[in-house]
């Protein structure tokens, strides 16, 4: 019973939640696309280009990001290979 007392933090756990952070570190802690957007790489148009809507074009700019995050980040390029081989 004694173990009880000490919990996981639940507490600490609801605090969180009720707080939306709105500067850089939200990044970190929710993954967002390369896009901007809060979806999976294998859910973005501007990375699966075969899930894209009728009429649907790219935003250039975001295009351009994205571009230079892959260029850059080997590690997102890995994912953005694997979102593409799944589809
Ligand atoms: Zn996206």
């Amino acid at each position: 019973m004694r173990s009880q007392r000490q919990g996981r933090g639940g507490i600490f756990d609801t605090t969180l939640q009720g707080q939306k952070p709105e500067d850089s570190a939200e990044d970190l802690r929710q993954k967002k696309c390369l896009c901007g957007d809060p979806h999976r790489f294998s859910q973005c148009p501007h990375i699966i280009p075969s899930i894209r809507p009728d009429g649907w074009k790219p935003n250039p700019e975001v295009e351009k990001r994205i571009q230079r995050i892959i260029a850059k980040n080997a590690n997102v390029r890995c994912g953005v290979k694997a979102a593409r081989k799944h589809i």
